[in-house]
């Protein structure tokens, strides 16, 4: 079901067949490829709100039908399963390409399927953009900034890169995204847009995924220690899902190209984000210390003044505020679990 293509044969028709929607703006068919992702699922709620045709194309490694199910039966919306490495024919007016593995668990489990994903997944998603025309987004990471020796981090930093780390078949291959991105447009004309996206949380993250929010707001949940790796004084700086979609969709219908960081430059370090979650969720939560990964960055914190600048944003959900947003549908979906091994 709900897997049909979109078969218009020609540009010139589905351009000129856009039907106006509201005032001043005409309704996109828009492709989200990893629509059925965190991230990618709440941009596809946006975008059906806004009247947009929304077309998914995810493999279902990290995402899950359950994110975008309540779209099931609108006329507006299709989900096809497919995955990017392999080349695909549609026709669209934007693309989104967020597919790819995001939470470091994920992304090390087949780093060489990790790689070609975003290199010959954004090769092929460009191939299509210049193909049919269409505008194209990538959804980079502050990864590409390895552990970085300036602090906040500027779009004009070149980053500090491990080339052979276990790291680097995502922030090499996100590197080698962007340079993908740039040369299709200076090549072939292709309009681009860059986002280099910082720590996001919110509903919908993959409850075992690894990263630190979704497992300390789990471990609060299930009574469990919060386990912090290493000393805990590494930062991170975390943005609330709400506020990176509101940033995307600026960045595809603004004018300028990015990159852009998009993230809250709302600094924490790991002890600290353990006694907000504990503030929060639970105050008798615990932490319990671990050994921390390889290549674990010390510091990230973004520079979103040309995000502000450019594309008049900046976000707006504190952490405090922004993670009793996601406790409800963590609850939900643990209780399920538990339920559904008998307990
Ligand atoms: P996610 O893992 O929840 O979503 C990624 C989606 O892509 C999943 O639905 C997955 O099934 C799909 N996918 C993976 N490989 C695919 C393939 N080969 N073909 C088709 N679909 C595939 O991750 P997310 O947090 O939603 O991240 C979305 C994007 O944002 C990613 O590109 C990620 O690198 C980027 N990003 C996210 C964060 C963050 O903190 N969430 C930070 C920086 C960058
Ligand atoms: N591609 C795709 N859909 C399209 C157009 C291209 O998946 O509608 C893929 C194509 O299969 C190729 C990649 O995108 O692997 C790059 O395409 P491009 O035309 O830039 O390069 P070429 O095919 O000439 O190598
Ligand atoms: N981290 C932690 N406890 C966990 C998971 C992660 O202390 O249960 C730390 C991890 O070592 C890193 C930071 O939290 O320093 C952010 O890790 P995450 O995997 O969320 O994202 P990334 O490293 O990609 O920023």
């Amino acid at each position: 079901t709900h897997t049909s293509t979109i078969t218009t044969p020609y540009k010139s028709s589905f351009v000129t067949g856009r039907v106006p929607v509201g005032i001043g703006r005409k309704r996109m068919r828009v492709v989200v490829t990893g629509g059925a992702g965190f991230v990618g699922s709440h941009l596809v709620d946006k975008l059906i709100k806004r009247g947009d045709d929304v077309i998914v194309i995810d493999n279902f490694f990290t995402g899950r039908k359950e994110n975008v199910m309540h779209h099931f039966g609108n006329h507006r919306f299709e989900l096809i399963r497919h995955d990017v490495v392999e080349p695909i024919l549609i026709e669209v007016d934007q693309i989104y390409h967020l597919a790819c593995p995001a939470s470091p668990v994920h992304y090390k489990y087949n780093p060489v399927k990790t790689i070609k994903t975003n290199v010959m997944g954004t090769l092929n998603m460009l191939g299509l953009a210049k193909r049919i025309g269409a505008r194209f987004l990538l959804t980079s990471t502050s990864e590409v900034y390895g552990d970085p020796l300036e602090h906040p981090q500027k779009e004009t930093y070149w980053g500090n890169v491990n080339p052979i780390g276990v790291r680097s078949c995502y922030d090499e291959g996100k590197r080698t995204a962007e340079t993908l991105t740039m040369d299709y447009h200076r090549g072939a004309g292709v309009e681009v847009r860059i986002a280099r996206i910082f720590n996001t949380y919110g509903p919908r993250m993959c409850l075992d995924d690894g990263r630190v929010v979704s497992n300390f707001v789990a471990q609060a949940i299930r009574k469990q220690p919060m386990t912090v790796y290493g000393d805990g004084k590494q930062t991170r700086s975390f943005q609330y899902v709400s506020d990176l979609v509101d940033g995307l969709v600026a960045l595809m219908e603004g004018e300028h190209i990015g990159p852009f960081n998009l993230g809250n430059p709302g600094e924490f370090t790991m002890l600290e984000l353990a006694e907000v979650v504990k503030e929060v969720i639970d105050p008798s939560a615990t932490i319990e210390f671990r050994p921390n990964t390889a290549d674990d960055p010390h510091k990230r914190k973004p520079d979103i003044s040309r995000a502000n600048e450019l594309l008049n944003w900046e976000p707006k959900v504190r952490l405090r505020d922004g993670l009793p947003l996601m406790v409800n549908d963590f609850r939900n979906r643990i209780l399920n679990e538990d339920e559904g091994k008998g307990n």
